[in-house]
């Protein structure tokens, strides 16, 4: 696993999640109702993986007429996010802990504007390819609910993951709209919104590499 996050079994994680309302306990039966649960008709952005969620925390507190739904597969991370989320009030965030495997058990066709994929984990052995988040795979997953000029942005500071994912990208015959090796000198810069990931390791001098894609670009 390396430098990518170890995790640690976080006593009473499981039970502190569950007794939080913004925690959605039983995904799948939103499918398809989302913007029910949201009680409006905003468009929906989702982040996979979102860790402790500095992120899309700060992008919900910013963006009220967005919703945001964060997902993560294991507890004792999004327990971080959940302690966070707690001392804020927002009605457009809310979060899940899931597996991106299924992510097709919760959401329907059309029901997603934006994916965001961030320092998601490299898996670098070959036999592993089709769990890496940017795969083929998951991209015909998300072909599935995007909406029609549906997006993914995605960020790494894996080279060998970047150059996959732009192989993907190809492959699958989605629209890359733009992509950039270096974010923090790029025209992308402005309004960046650091992740924690991103922050230790471009601290540590590695180069941010971004792109963005989608099924059916407007050019
Ligand atoms: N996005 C955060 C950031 O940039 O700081 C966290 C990055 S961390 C390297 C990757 C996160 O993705 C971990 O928290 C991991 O548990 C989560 N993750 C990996 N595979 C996942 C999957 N299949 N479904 C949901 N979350 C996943």
């Amino acid at each position: 696993m390396g430098i990518y996050m170890r995790l640690r079994n976080v006593t009473g994680s499981r039970e502190a999640i569950a007794a939080n309302d913004f925690v959605v306990h039983a995904p799948e039966k939103f499918k398809g109702k989302w913007n029910e649960y949201f009680g409006n008709d905003n468009p929906i952005h989702i982040e996979i993986g979102m860790g402790k969620g500095k992120f899309l925390i700060r992008l919900a507190s910013e963006n009220p007429d967005i919703n945001y739904i964060g997902i993560e597969k294991y507890s004792s991370v999004l327990i971080r996010a959940v302690e966070k989320r707690k001392e804020l009030d927002m009605g457009n965030l809310c979060l899940i802990r899931f597996d991106a495997e299924y992510i097709n058990d919760i959401f329907d066709e059309n029901e997603i504007a934006r994916i965001y994929l961030n320092f998601s984990d490299p898996w670098p052995k070959d036999r592993h390819a089709k769990r890496r988040l940017t795969s083929v795979e998951f991209l015909s997953r998300y072909d599935k609910f995007l909406t029609a000029d549906g997006e993914v942005i995605f960020k790494t500071d894996n080279r060998a993951l970047f150059e996959f994912s732009l192989e993907q990208v190809e492959i699958s015959g989605w629209n890359l709209r733009n992509y950039t090796y270096d974010l923090h000198h790029s025209e992308y810069a402005a309004g960046n919104i650091m992740t924690e990931y991103e922050e230790k390791f471009s601290t540590m001098g590695n180069s941010i590499h971004r792109l963005e894609t989608c099924r059916k670009c407007r050019k």
